[in-house]
């Protein structure tokens, strides 16, 4: 019997917990202390007051399933097998305990142990950092570890160019020749490079070294461990599916939004199938988002949120779905990680009449800007014109939230065609307007306001003031 994807979590905390782990539970998407960060990103986040030393734990043991938001991959989503904008991070942490020797064993066992998840070794590569020598000789001590499938990676050293840094190692999931994206000559068709054949699922981080001010690197007095593994990979791999989206943790939310369209199959589809995955990711990091307080703005999260939601509803259009319909997907995400996620249970109903509302807004917004858009029309045909110009494009998506894809599918239909250079010359000019107006605290002050006085409507008056999200490490 194949393993669910909740199994799999819990054996990966049965397996660190037998070997001295404090199990933690997910720790809130929305950091604490820390304004450098959007969200929570990693397991480790949570965990930097332990690596920098600011609090001690009882146990320098720990290990998590933490829910992370990476809005830098928004744009993979859907276009790569394996990236989410929320996903879950496996982690094992060693807080000045063990270190390298220990965590690549244990790492190993749990992967290839006949009592864990019994991976055939061959299938493993592991690249690591040149001069981490240390490591190197650690993988090929194993004894039913191919030493052939070690790479060394340039790469592979963790450094945010300040404190704790050192090199890592990560195993990757060879998924067989018939996963190759890339051609055989092309510089990324290595394991560790682009080629979607070897799937990262791990990446184990060895914090010995502190960046100093001058950018020398000093040994630390105390070495720690910081691993992460995407529990969606792992599932997909076990489950043998082509993509994250074919396991069990996405492929009922993809079978609700079948039920919304007018018969369109996800495995039948082609173009579409973008549109299941995109909208299945983003209502699920929508939701887990503001069940942990996070709300549709115009700022800062809220604006990520506000944006995964316009992204959904556009590629719900896609789908021919043109009713309210992200709010009833809500139920599904709740019975697949309700049990683990308890606050997602417990907020349902808030969570649902949040969507509705945004979801309700942009429909207004839709509404407005093709009113918007006819008198342009009108006015084109009545001069003459049959071009759409790239600033009345984008004031129609600057100032109504129109989004220039409708402006495309609009004018189309009207035998009118925009200028999209035009538009992107006017959506530059707003980035670095953006970029000189706002530092990153502004906009972080600014998020933690709006985020107080959330009971009140969320008027959305346009993109101007924020690009400033760029700057935000994410
Ligand atoms: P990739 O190269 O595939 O983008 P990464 O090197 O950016 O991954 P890490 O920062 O090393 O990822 O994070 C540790 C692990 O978390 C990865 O090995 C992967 O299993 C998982 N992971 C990272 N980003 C994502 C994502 N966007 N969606 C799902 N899982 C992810
Ligand atoms: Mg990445
Ligand atoms: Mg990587
Ligand atoms: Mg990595």
């Amino acid at each position: 019997k194949q393993l669910t994807s909740a199994e799999i979590r819990d054996l990966f905390l049965t397996f660190y917990k037998d070997k001295g782990h404090d199990v933690r539970p997910s720790a809130s998407l929305i950091p604490v202390n820390d304004p450098t960060l959007l969200w929570i990103n990693s397991g480790v986040a949570t965990l930097k007051k332990y690596f920098d030393g600011t609090e001690t734990p009882e146990n320098p043991r720990i290990t998590n399933s933490q829910k992370s938001i990476r809005t830098n991959d928004i744009e993979n989503v859907g276009v790569t097998a394996r990236h989410h904008t929320l996903f879950e991070m496996l982690g094992n942490f060693s807080i000045g305990d063990y270190f390298k020797e220990e965590a690549i064993e244990w790492a190993w066992e749990f992967l290839t142990g006949e009592k864990w998840l019994a991976f055939d070794p061959e299938k493993l590569f592991v690249t690591y950092y040149p001069e981490d020598t240390e490591t190197k000789e650690l993988w090929e001590a194993i004894p039913n570890f191919d030493n052939s499938h070690l790479v060394p990676v340039e790469d592979n050293f963790w450094d945010i160019g300040a404190g704790p840094c050192g090199p890592d190692t990560e195993i990757f999931y060879d998924r067989g020749e018939s996963y190759n994206n890339l051609a055989e000559d092309d510089p990324e068709n290595y394991p560790g490079g682009e080629n979607e054949r070897w799937l990262e699922i791990w990446n184990l981080v060895f914090s010995e070294f502190n960046h100093m001010p001058d950018d020398t690197y000093v040994p630390l007095p105390h070495k720690n461990v910081d691993t992460g593994m995407g529990l969606e990979r792992l599932v997909s791999v076990i489950q043998d599916t082509p993509t994250n989206f074919e396991t069990d943790l996405f492929m009922p939310i993809i079978e609700k939004i079948e039920t919304l369209t007018d018969g369109i199959k996800y495995s039948e589809s082609n173009e579409g199938k973008v549109s299941f995955k995109v909208i299945a990711d983003h209502i699920r990091a929508v939701a887990f988002a503001i069940s942990d307080g996070a709300l549709p703005s115009n700022e800062g999260r809220g604006y990520i949120i506000r944006r995964l939601i316009r992204r959904s509803v556009m590629h719900g259009r896609r789908l021919g779905i043109t009713t309210l319909f992200l709010s009833d997907l809500v139920p599904t995400i709740t019975e697949i990680m309700g049990d683990y996620y308890a606050e997602l249970n417990e907020k349902l109903d808030f969570v649902q009449s949040i969507i509705k509302n945004e979801e309700e807004r942009f429909h207004e917004t839709i509404g407005d800007g093709e009113l918007q858009l006819e008198n342009i029309l009108a006015q084109l045909t009545e001069e003459g014109k049959t071009v759409v110009a790239g600033a009345q494009a984008f004031q129609l998506y600057d100032t109504f939230g129109f989004p220039l894809e409708l402006t495309e599918e609009m004018a189309l239909e009207n035998n009118f065609t925009v200028d999209n250079d035009g538009f992107e010359v006017e959506m530059e000019k707003q980035r670095e307007r953006a970029r000189a107006a706002r530092s990153t605290e502004e906009s972080m002050s600014v998020q933690s306001e709006a985020l107080q006085g959330v009971t009140t409507e969320f008027e959305f008056v346009g993109h101007s003031q924020l690009s400033s999200n760029a700057t935000i490490k994410a």
